[in-house]
């Protein structure tokens, strides 16, 4: 953002007027941590807002300002903050230790539980993120197959580590990000987002592809969204050309339904890869998948069979606070309707906000799947009618062009009018988000939009 449409704007003064304690925290933080942060989403200009306490779907910054939240701790708050069984379940666990170096009783009924909810796990490990997820997910598939490459969807997000870098939100020619060897990403393909034919041919032309990773609702949880036939059909080809197809639930597990997106479009991949909703807001993460693949980080199954193992240490994985955290929230979802009732919030709030932008006659729309909502911001300019919105008739480059500028005024608007959003821009929503947030934000929403016009940005 320019000097001068920082100076210039009244949203960005209304925002700095409100928070000035986490002005300047951020400040201080500047010195410290680059650009003052400590997770890439959280960057906006001139500086986020800094925030000691949350209760539900609502959060307080420094300043004593109230917000709806619709980060829900990047996805994990399914069942909002500090819900009180979870609460209860943390602070037991915390009073008879942290951590022991030993198995324990709890990572055993979360391994049940898992193995219970998600149609594909049949076996079970813990880790402590979704990057560490599909790291292993993708050792695991080599070693299992024997083959080299890894073949994911352009804007599906896997993670950070080095072979999941491109092609997500730049580098969609597939070269390697800074840091990241070329060699990397030559064993690295990568597939235009629902085209099957494409799927077809590049799976049949290349016997080196150990793994297919997809997001099964698209690329960032359905900004990029793709259907349950392609997704069946990619079941299929993975399957004809012995590909291990892996579903990054990450977002989508225990979220789109108990049993994740596989459950819901009764597709069962080889292998998922789990976080977030799984550790019940605290860290945590696992791979499952069948037995036979993960037999390969099984000591007698893999020396059974003349192989060598897979090495799988990890400091955290399964640690009895987050297992505690995770029981306690798996088997509220499990036994509730609390996935149905995120999912039919957000659909109501998605209709409601497009109604909004038509009474406005702002070419925007807002369009998801499930309980996520996203912002498509138009940089096109297409002529579109937002409570008519069909994103699958707009490219996936269309879907991700974004006016960075625009939307950060955006989004400080909403802060000022006390709703947090995503960067997408949009949200994930909780169980928790009833009447009051739907109306708070939908009132923002529509006051947000007015300032921007006021400032001569719509
Ligand atoms: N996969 C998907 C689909 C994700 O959304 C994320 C995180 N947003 C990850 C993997 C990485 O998970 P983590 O942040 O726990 O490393």
């Amino acid at each position: 953002m320019s000097d001068t449409a920082l100076t210039n704007s009244a949203v960005i003064a209304a925002y700095q007027e409100r928070t000035p304690g986490s002005a300047k925290l951020a400040a201080e933080a500047k010195s410290l941590l680059p650009s003052g942060i400590a997770h890439d989403t959280r960057y906006i200009e001139p500086y986020g807002i800094y925030v000691e306490r949350a209760l539900g779907p609502r959060k307080w910054d420094v300043d004593g300002n109230e917000y709806v939240d619709y980060f829900g701790g990047h996805g994990a708050l399914l069942l909002g903050h500090n819900h009180p069984e979870v609460l209860a379940a943390i602070h037991g666990a915390m009073d008879q230790g942290s951590h022991f170096g030993s198995n324990h009783p709890r990572e055993v009924r979360w391994a049940e539980l898992v193995s219970q909810m998600i149609p594909s796990a049949e076996r079970v490990r813990f880790t402590s993120s979704g990057t560490e997820s599909t790291h292993m997910a993708l050792r695991l598939a080599r070693a299992h197959t024997g083959k080299r490459k890894l073949a994911r969807l352009i804007t599906h997000f896997h993670g950070w580590h080095d072979h999941m870098t491109s092609g997500y939100t730049s580098h969609f020619d597939g070269s390697a990000t800074p840091g990241v060897l070329d060699g990397i990403n030559e064993q690295v393909v990568l597939l235009p987002p629902g085209d099957i034919d494409a799927a077809k041919r590049i799976l049949s032309q290349d016997d080196d592809i150990a793994a297919l990773f997809i997001e099964p609702t698209g690329g960032s949880f359905g900004m990029v969204p793709i259907s349950a036939d392609y997704v069946a059909a990619l079941r299929d080809i993975t399957a004809e050309r012995g590909v291990v197809l892996v579903f990054d639930e990450v977002i989508t597990g225990f979220r789109v339904s108990p049993g994740g997106a596989q459950a819901h479009f009764g597709i069962t991949p080889d292998m998922t890869t789990l976080a977030k909703i799984i550790a019940g807001g605290l860290p945590g993460g696992a791979v499952v998948g069948t037995k036979e693949i993960l037999d390969n980080l099984d000591f007698r199954a893999a020396a059974d069979s003349g192989k060598e193992k897979i090495q799988h240490p990890g400091t955290f994985n399964a640690n009895p606070v987050s297992a505690a955290a995770g029981i306690a929230a798996l088997e509220i979802i499990q036994s509730t309707d609390v996935c149905e009732r995120a999912n039919a919030y957000t659909d109501t709030l998605r209709g409601k906000l497009n109604q909004v932008l038509a009474d406005q006659g702002v070419p925007w729309a807002v369009y998801g799947t499930f309980s996520g909502f996203h912002t498509f911001t138009n940089s096109a300019g297409r002529a579109i009618d937002p409570t008519n919105f069909n994103p699958y008739d707009v490219p996936f480059e269309e879907l991700k062009s974004k006016n960075n500028e625009l939307i950060q005024r955006f989004r400080l608007a909403l802060l000022v009018e006390g709703v947090d959003l995503m960067g997408w821009p949009g949200g994930l929503v909780s169980a928790t988000h009833g009447e009051a947030e739907m109306e708070l934000t939908v009132e923002a929403f529509a006051r947000a939009l007015a300032m921007l016009k006021r400032e001569g940005d719509l």
